[in-house]
């Protein structure tokens, strides 16, 4: 870009770049009121300004970083999740929107298998492989009787769902854990278990798209035995912890929910599995009620 160049000369040269290499232009103007520190509302008073040379070569260098392929909310460093705002960064998935439909299900099971609570009773869950911690935070924010755990193996990644749940004063306590290993070291029960646990085949590595498999963090994508094992551990693992009645919640990935609903059948002959669609209508969830 030349110099000196106004705001509204620097957005329109990095939409079209966005969109010469098939991204979305939008993105431009969302790196450019984060780069500004700006609100829409004051943005649009100053399109005629001239943007700082400082200003414009950390906005040339962040549209650079968005068509080599890194998502636009790793350098923002914020997404939206169920009409909050989260922060993210490379130790943890960025959450998609079809996480929010789970999030949608487990609150209107959690009406369903527990309708009538008494005031002082509380229903416990867990969110395994919590990542952000979006759906703890969504869960523990949307419905007061929901008290949740949150587990990851990741550190890092709790940081961020500590970092999360402080920002939105969410009652979540937080656990290193190997999906429920701790939980059943220190004899927790729950009745609740609710996951998107990583669930991508390592064969498919060579086909996903490029932003995905280069930038988010692997521990969070991958999984053995076709993309299974973690659904097959957790519920292996949920035979100690689980109360009756009990849920349970998972994302899944296309084409996984036949394995899934069985898996569960094999520990739980007696569960009520139903599976979900998400907007694309792919199956995309596995709910199972034990009673
Ligand atoms: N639970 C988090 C989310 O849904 C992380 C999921 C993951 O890392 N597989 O965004």
């Amino acid at each position: 870009m030349q110099k000196p160049t106004t705001y509204r000369e620097a957005l329109h040269r990095a939409s079209s770049l966005l969109e010469q290499n098939q991204l979305n232009p939008k993105i431009a103007e969302w790196l450019m009121l984060h780069a500004a520190q700006i609100e829409r509302r004051e943005w649009l008073e100053k399109l005629n300004d001239i943007i700082s040379v400082s200003l414009l070569d950390i906005y040339i260098s962040w549209i650079r970083r968005v068509i080599e392929g890194e998502p636009y909310q790793y350098i923002t460093e914020v997404e939206e999740f169920y009409g909050r705002e989260f922060h993210v960064n490379s130790a943890v998935l960025i959450p998609r929107p079809e996480t929010e439909l789970l999030v949608e299900h487990v609150l209107a099971y959690r009406q369903e298998v527990w309708p009538a609570l008494q005031q002082d009773q509380q229903i416990k869950g867990v969110d395994v492989g919590t990542g952000s911690g979006v759906i703890a935070i969504s869960l523990a924010l949307e419905d007061p009787k929901l008290e949740m755990l949150a587990v990851d193996l990741s550190e890092s990644a709790l940081e961020v769902a500590q970092k999360n749940a402080d920002r939105w004063r969410a009652q979540v306590q937080f656990l290193p854990s190997d999906l429920l290993t701790s939980l059943q070291q220190a004899q927790e029960k729950v009745d609740v278990i609710v996951s998107n646990p990583p669930y991508i085949p390592y064969r498919d590595k060579a086909t996903l798209a490029r932003n995905v498999v280069d930038f988010e963090p692997h521990l969070a994508l991958f999984a053995d035995q076709e993309g299974l094992s973690c659904y097959r551990q957790i519920v292996e693992q949920s035979r100690d912890i689980l109360r009756r009645p009990g849920l349970i919640a998972f994302e899944i990935g296309q084409g996984q929910d036949e394995a899934v609903v069985q898996l569960i059948h094999s520990v739980y002959p007696e569960a009520i599995c139903q599976v979900k669609e998400d907007y694309n209508r792919i199956k995309r969830m596995v709910f199972a009620i034990v009673r």
